[in-house]
C-alpha cells in the first residue's frame, strides 16, 4: 500500500481486530461448523447479555440501525397521519424510516452547543399529531434524558432514543437506550460496538412492545406460519451475534480509551483561536463516537463551508485525514422538499453543517498521532 507512514486514518477498524482476532476467528468458525446461522442460542445469548448491559428487561436483534428504528416506529403503531419530531443533523436513517412508516418527520432546531436537538424547540413542535420524538445521542453524546422525557411525559408521547452512535453512554447514570420508551442501536462496523458486517438491536423494558417486535421482526409472524400483519425480515446472523458477545465486554475500555482522546484533544485545541472544541454536557458521559470541532470563517474571505474545506485539506496534506458529518441537513434534502422548509429555517444546524468537521478518533489512536493531529490543525488554521 502506498500511504504516507505518517497518515492518519479518520478511522481504523483493523487494528482492534487484531487484538481479538484469535477469540472471533475460533468462534466464527464453530459457527460455521454448528450449522446453526440463523437464530438460535448465539443470537439469543447476546440479546440477553445486551439487555443486562443496559440494565433493561428485553432486546430485540435485528438487521441494521435503521431497521431497529423502523420495527421500533412499527411496534408504536405509528404511521399516516402521525407526527415524529427529530433533529435535522443527523444520519438520514433516522428521519427516513418515520416516512417509510408513513408518518411525517417534524425537524426542529440544534442546540450550538452539543449539536443534539434543542429541546425548547421540541416542546414549541408538539402539536396533536404528535405521537413520538426521536433524539439522536449524536457523535455518543447523551441528550439531556431528564427534561427531554419530561416534556414526553406532560404529552404522554413515547420516546424512541437513536443510540446508533452512542452505545455505551449514559445519562444521569442510566445508559442511552435505558431511559426513552424504546433504545434503537446499531453495529455497523464504524460504530462503537461494530459488528464484521451489518447488525442491530432494540432495547426496551415494555414486555408488549418487545413481543410486538418479535413478530414485526419476523414477517408479522406469531405462531409459524400464521401472520398477523405486514412485517418484515430483520435478523442478526449467528456469527454477528457471536463476535458482538466477544466485542462488547471490552466495550467500557474502549470507549474509555476514546474519552481519554477526546480529553486530550480538548486540552490542546479547546484555546486554539478559530475553532470551538465540543463540550460534554453536565450529567451525560459522552462516547465520543466522533470527535467533532467547528471550524468559525469570521475574519476569513469567503463562506464557512469553503474554508471548512481549505482546513480539511490542508490537514490531509498534513497527513490527517478528517471528515463532514454532516454536509447538508435533512430538512433542506431534495428528498424532504415536499415539507416546505426553507433555508434560515433551522439556522443553528445549517450553520453547523457549513462548519464542522471530525478529527481521526478511534480507541488505537497513539498519542504520537494525537499531538500529530493537533499539530497539522493548528498548522492548517494559519
Ligand atoms: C448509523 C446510524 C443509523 C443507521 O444504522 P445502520 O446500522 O447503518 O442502519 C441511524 N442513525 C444514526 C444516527 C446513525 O449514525
Amino acid at each position: 500500500m502506498i500511504q504516507s507512514v505518517n497518515s492518519i486514518p479518520a478511522f481504523d477498524i483493523k487494528q482492534q481486530y487484531t487484538t481479538i482476532e484469535t477469540e472471533v476467528s475460533a468462534a466464527v468458525l464453530d459457527v460455521l461448523v454448528s450449522g446453526r446461522y440463523i437464530g438460535g442460542p448465539l443470537v439469543e445469548g447476546f440479546e440477553k447479555q445486551f439487555a443486562a448491559y443496559h440494565g433493561v428487561t428485553a432486546c430485540v436483534a435485528c438487521n441494521s440501525g435503521t431497521d431497529a428504528l423502523f420495527l421500533a416506529l412499527r411496534a408504536l403503531e405509528i404511521g399516516v397521519g402521525d407526527e415524529v419530531i427529530t433533529t435535522p443533523f443527523t444520519f438520514v436513517a433516522t428521519a427516513e424510516v418515520i416516512s417509510a412508516v408513513g408518518a411525517k418527520p417534524v425537524f426542529v432546531d440544534i442546540d450550538a452547543t452539543t449539536l443534539n436537538i434543542d429541546l425548547q424547540q421540541v416542546a414549541a413542535a408538539i402539536t396533536p399529531k404528535t405521537k413520538a420524538i426521536i433524539p439522536v445521542h449524536l457523535f455518543g453524546q447523551p441528550v439531556d434524558m431528564t427534561t427531554l422525557m419530561a416534556i414526553a411525559q406532560s404529552h404522554n408521547l413515547a420516546v424512541i432514543e437513536d443510540c446508533a452512535q452512542s452505545t455505551g453512554a449514559s445519562w444521569g447514570g442510566a445508559k442511552v437506550g435505558s431511559i426513552g420508551h424504546i433504545g434503537c442501536f446499531s453495529f455497523y462496523p464504524t460504530k462503537n460496538l461494530g459488528a464484521c458486517g451489518d447488525g442491530g438491536a432494540i432495547t426496551t423494558n415494555d414486555p408488549a412492545i418487545a413481543a410486538k417486535l418479535r413478530i414485526l421482526k419476523e414477517h408479522g409472524q406469531r405462531n409459524r406460519y400464521q401472520y398477523e400483519e405486514i412485517g418484515v425480515n430483520s435478523r442478526l446472523d449467528a456469527i454477528q451475534a457471536v463476535i458482538l458477545a466477544i466485542k462488547l465486554p471490552h466495550l467500557d475500555d474502549w470507549n474509555q480509551q476514546r474519552r481519554a482522546i477526546a480529553t486530550y484533544y480538548n486540552q490542546f485545541l479547546s484555546q486554539v483561536a478559530g475553532i470551538v472544541t465540543p463540550q460534554e454536557l453536565t450529567g451525560g458521559v459522552s462516547v465520543w463516537n466522533q470527535y467533532t470541532i467547528r471550524i468559525s470563517s469570521q475574519g476569513q474571505n469567503g463562506s464557512s463551508a469553503a474554508y471548512r474545506e481549505s482546513v480539511r485539506s490542508q490537514l490531509q496534506e498534513r497527513g490527517v485525514n478528517s471528515t463532514v458529518y454532516y454536509p447538508h441537513p435533512l430538512h433542506l434534502q431534495p428528498v424532504y422538499q415536499h415539507l416546505d422548509y426553507q433555508p434560515g429555517q433551522l439556522p443553528v444546524a445549517e450553520q453547523a453543517c457549513h462548519e464542522v468537521l471530525s478529527l481521526p478518533m478511534f480507541p488505537e489512536l497513539t498519542t504520537q498521532q494525537q499531538d500529530q493531529v493537533i499539530y497539522a490543525l493548528k498548522d492548517s488554521l494559519e
